[in-house]
């Protein structure tokens, strides 16, 4: 192995200054000191295959035109059509789009999906835009990226700040651009366009499904069992339902507008309920507001950060205090945090793998729209355990037989999958 297997240094000019960026690309430098990868297939890996940033100008409510910047990013096309969100932030630039798209990556790799990584994004507060304005900021964006996606190419699905409406709007643009229904351009969209019975929950039950595989491992009963989860929207939302549904107690959840705790347990369905009204998580009248800082240190058995990346770092790590840490968000920690929590001794469900069930149930959902044959919700979720459980397994078994963190066992996975394809296929011409 070369002493710099990612001496690349084209990734490094144009991604410079991510810190996101540059933690994936420190992952791929851990995993491939401890892999018999050739230098070269690393360096291919460290840098996306295709990065395409568009100008999105739309004209707002009060009559101004808005330019938008977008963003999307294929990190590999080697094992079939590229997959990966579409996510509506203020903070998205492309570095943070580039390592999401090489996560993806590994997460296709790990649940052995015919998938390559993809991401995209549009830097914008969807909190502060009409319904109209984010049509047509989708359809325009749609418009854009048009000459590199396809069902066979690049299918996007929902994640931060979008959802199945965003996902219909782009199967509509595409549809019309291409003169016919094309529902498999986009996954997570709504159950009557061709979507997925159970997709929406997918995320949030897949995360479940390892968390349970822990608890079990480490000899917890969920009676015993507190869980604090960060973030309510898409995955967080179904965590905490999901736990509450197994008898764990939900003892705080927060949000971007504020954090909650009852030591005794948070009524979710209450909650979801408070939340469905339009009501902010802060204002739930039988819990406690607390400081946002402390929501992440709060003592439970089970912290499921699943909101935004580098949340958990080098000040904030060493006051976690919690047995399990199951990663729903992506990238939630920083490579100095988790090095502060291994040593620490937390159980780290790392996120290619904690999260993967989004991305598994969007490959149902691909399945079911090319071959125009739908599977009931039970079908979708027995199948989701068995994939999601059998890839915890094989992570856990490789971390344990290694002796690395499951963190280094998931990239291993992950890496070594799409190494192999590339190794085989050869380079072109
Ligand atoms: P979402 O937009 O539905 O929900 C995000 C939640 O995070 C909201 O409750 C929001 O208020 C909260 N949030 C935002 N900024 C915050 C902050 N600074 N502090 C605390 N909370 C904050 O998004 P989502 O789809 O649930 O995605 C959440 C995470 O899960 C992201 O990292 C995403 O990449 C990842 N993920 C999502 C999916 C999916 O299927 N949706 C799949 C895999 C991974």
């Amino acid at each position: 192995m070369s002493a710099n297997p990612t001496k690349s240094t084209v990734g490094d000019n144009l991604f410079a200054g991510s810190p996101t960026y540059q933690m994936a690309k420190t992952q791929l430098e851990a995993v491939a000191k401890v892999m018999d990868t050739p230098p070269d297939v690393i360096e291919r890996l460290a840098t996306p295959k295709r990065s395409l940033i568009v100008n999105i100008p739309i004209r707002m409510e009060n009559g101004e035109i808005h330019c938008f910047i977008g963003y999307r990013v294929q990190h590999s096309l080697t094992s079939g059509p590229s997959k990966g969100g579409l996510r509506y932030a203020p903070h998205v630039d492309l570095g943070e789009v580039a390592a999401l798209a090489m996560w993806m990556s590994w997460k296709c790799g790990i649940m052995n999906l015919p998938f390559s990584g993809a991401k995209g994004g549009i830097a914008c507060d969807p909190a502060k835009m009409s319904r109209g304005e984010l049509e047509r900021l989708t359809r325009r964006y749609t418009e854009e990226v048009l000459p590199i996606i396809g069902p066979r190419v690049d299918v996007m699905a929902p994640d931060l700040g979008t959802d199945e409406q965003t996902m219909a709007w782009i199967m509509d643009t595409y549809s019309m651009k291409v003169g016919h229904a094309a529902p498999e351009i986009v996954t997570g969209k709504p159950i009557e366009l061709g979507g997925c019975l159970g997709r929406r929950e997918a995320t949030g039950r897949g995360v479940v499904c390892c968390i349970v595989e822990a608890i079990t491992e480490l000899n917890l009963s969920p009676q015993e069992t507190t869980a604090v989860v960060q973030g309510f929207g898409n995955v967080g939302s179904v965590v905490a339902q999901e736990l509450a549904i197994r008898g764990i107690k939900v003892i705080a959840v927060g949000d971007r507008y504020g954090s909650i705790r009852n030591p005794r347990g948070i009524d979710i369905p209450a909650l979801l309920r408070h939340v469905a009204a339009g009501k902010m998580v802060k204002d739930f009248q039988e819990a406690e507001v607390i400081p946002d800082a402390d929501l992440l240190t709060t003592p439970c058995t089970i912290l499921v950060p699943s909101a935004m990346e580098r949340v958990i770092n080098r000040d904030n790590a060493p006051k976690l205090k919690c047995r399990i840490l199951a990663e729903g968000a992506n990238g939630p920690t920083t490579p100095e945090a988790d090095d502060i929590l291994n040593n620490n001794g937390v159980f780290i469900i790392p996120d290619i793998l904690c999260n993967a069930g989004g991305v598994t149930a969007s490959y149902f959902e691909w399945v079911q729209d090319l071959q125009q044959y739908f599977w009931n919700e039970h079908q979708v979720n027995e199948k989701l355990r068995e994939l999601m459980t059998s890839a915890y397994h094989r992570v856990r078994a490789l971390s344990l037989r290694r002796q690395i963190p499951m963190r280094l066992a998931a990239l291993s996975i992950g890496v070594e999958k799409v190494a192999n394809e590339k190794i085989r296929r050869g380079l072109f011409p």
